[in-house]
């Protein structure tokens, strides 16, 4: 008789911990309290539809899990292969990404999660239950037993329970994960929640309305970029969707977003710092979007253990909630099926062994990717535009090409290297720093002391070693 699991969430991660456990024979149930988004109408889809960046760690988990499924919910995807820095006066300047043309890539949130949705139809061992909120776990010596609050799809908010027994339960419920709530009662979970002082909102920037020839006649802008206006301690980004369209979201500190209090400070903030943007997006609705869409907090969770003996384990957002500045959450959450599938495989099933060293392997590259998309803020938002990053950011891609895998750039061991760990992307990157500053010196010293004549003659050879 196959063990049966309840995979709490029905998520981007929960949808994969679902598919990865169903090709383990397990007898899956999986649970949320939303209802099926694929039946929402178009118009309540649209209401909030983050894209997402996915690379190497999310691509890699989903090759994992199942290739061919991969090659269908990755249909739609649209590649960037660097940032696309946006000044004040409308310039606009190229950043790669990678040091080979590596790419991360633009997809559509929803249109993702409908897609892994629509593959877990093909199983006839897993079970789909929405209308289900997780309310409480009973962990028992067999069973454990999770009681559910019902509502159904078509009437208003009822207050029926359910119950039922699994023989374990995979949390995928984010950061305000339920099951995590329901195991720090019974294990002594380490935990800790922190928001930044970053309030988000999300903006819209339509299909060119001219055909426009250089960006394949329906995107205003480069769709192959990650667009960045970045003023500091503030910002706004854009990633491109299939129909053309752009999903912008400005980033800044609550008591900016507070200060704006009015439409007539909201029209000059964005006619002052981002007017291009204004004109991508019209000035009417940068206004809308800043005054009625949703203002979202981010914050960040640390725990530890992710487990409960056999019993019960956290992935995803529910067990490392991060800032989304490196636009690793999601690809981190589908790491973390890829590994505990990995360490089941290895331990032939056994749960208790299988839970125990997953919490131990992970940990360190849970904590690690959580501080680097914290300072990835200030990279973004500011150093972008300095000359010094600039400069550092040169000498590392010049290292990166010419000694190849003797000299990995941050960015290129956490988003186009899955077989790299994160805490081991910090501990070279570490390294590397040292002597990066160390050649910026000498870059420094050699440019001022032989003026001009040098510095021309060290950028051509640096462009020559390109
Ligand atoms: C602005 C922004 C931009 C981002 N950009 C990126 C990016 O570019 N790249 C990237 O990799 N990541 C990005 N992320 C992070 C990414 O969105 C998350 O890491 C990812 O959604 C986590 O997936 P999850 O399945 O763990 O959790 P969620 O997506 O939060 O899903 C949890 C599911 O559990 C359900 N649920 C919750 N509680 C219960 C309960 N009690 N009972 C039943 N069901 C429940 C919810 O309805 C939901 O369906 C971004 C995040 C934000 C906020």
């Amino acid at each position: 008789m196959p063990e049966s699991v309840a995979v709490i969430g029905a998520g981007l991660v929960g949808c994969l911990a679902a598919v990865a456990l169903a090709k383990r024979n397990y007898d899956v149930t999986l649970f949320d309290y939303r209802h099926d988004p694929r039946l929402a109408s178009t118009s309540d889809r649209n209401l909030r539809s983050i894209n997402l960046a996915i690379s190497a760690r999310g691509i890699t988990a989903l090759q994992f899990v199942d290739r061919a499924m991969s090659e269908r919910v990755l249909r739609e995807i649209i590649p960037m292969r660097g940032r696309m820095i946006h000044d004040t006066l409308g310039h606009q300047e190229p950043q790669n990404y990678g040091l080979f043309g590596e790419c991360i890539n633009s997809i559509d949130r929803a249109v993702l999660n409908n897609s892994l949705l629509d593959e877990l139809e093909a199983y006839p061992n897993i079970k789909l239950q929405f209308g289900h909120k997780l309310a409480r776990i009973a962990f028992g010596a067999r069973h454990q037993t999770c009681e559910f609050t019902t509502t159904s799809a078509a009437g208003p908010q009822s207050d029926a329970r359910a119950r039922f027994d699994f023989d374990f339960v995979v949390g995928c419920d984010g950061a305000y994960s339920t099951t995590r709530s329901q195991m720090q009662r019974v294990i002594r979970m380490d935990y800790a929640q922190e928001y930044i002082d970053c309030c988000y909102i999300e903006l819209y920037i339509p299909p060119a309305k001219d055909v426009n020839p250089a960006y394949g006649g329906k995107f205003s802008i480069s769709p192959n970029h990650l667009h960045i206006w970045p003023r500091h301690n503030y910002m706004l980004i854009a990633l491109a969707n299939a129909d053309g369209s752009f999903t912008s979201t400005f980033f800044g500190p609550w008591s900016l977003v507070e200060s704006l209090d009015s439409t007539s400070k909201i029209e000059a903030f964005f006619v002052e710092n981002f007017p291009d943007a204004v004109d991508l997006i019209g000035l009417d609705e940068a206004v809308y979007a800043f005054e009625n869409h949703p203002k979202g907090a981010l914050m960040c969770v640390e725990c530890k253990p992710y487990h409960v003996a056999g019993k019960a384990i956290i992935l995803g957002d529910a067990a490392h909630s991060m800032v989304p500045f490196y636009g690793q959450g999601m690809n981190c959450g589908f790491e973390d099926v890829r590994v505990l599938m990995q360490i089941l495989d290895q331990n032939h099933g056994n749960r208790a062994r299988a839970f125990d060293e997953y919490t131990a392997q992970r940990h360190k590259d849970l904590v690690s990717i959580i501080e680097l998309a914290k300072n990835n803020y200030k990279e973004m938002s500011h150093k972008v535009t300095s000359k010094w990053f600039l400069l550092r950011k040169k000498l590392d891609t010049i290292l990166g090409r010419t000694l190849k895998d003797r000299w990995l750039p941050l960015y290129t061991m956490v988003s186009f290297r899955a077989d790299i760990p994160y805490h081991k992307a910090i501990e070279v990157e570490k390294r590397q720093k040292r002597i990066l500053v160390y050649l910026q010196a000498v870059v420094i010293l050699a440019t001022s002391v032989g003026g001009y004549g040098v510095f021309k003659a060290l950028r051509k050879a640096l462009r020559r070693l390109q």
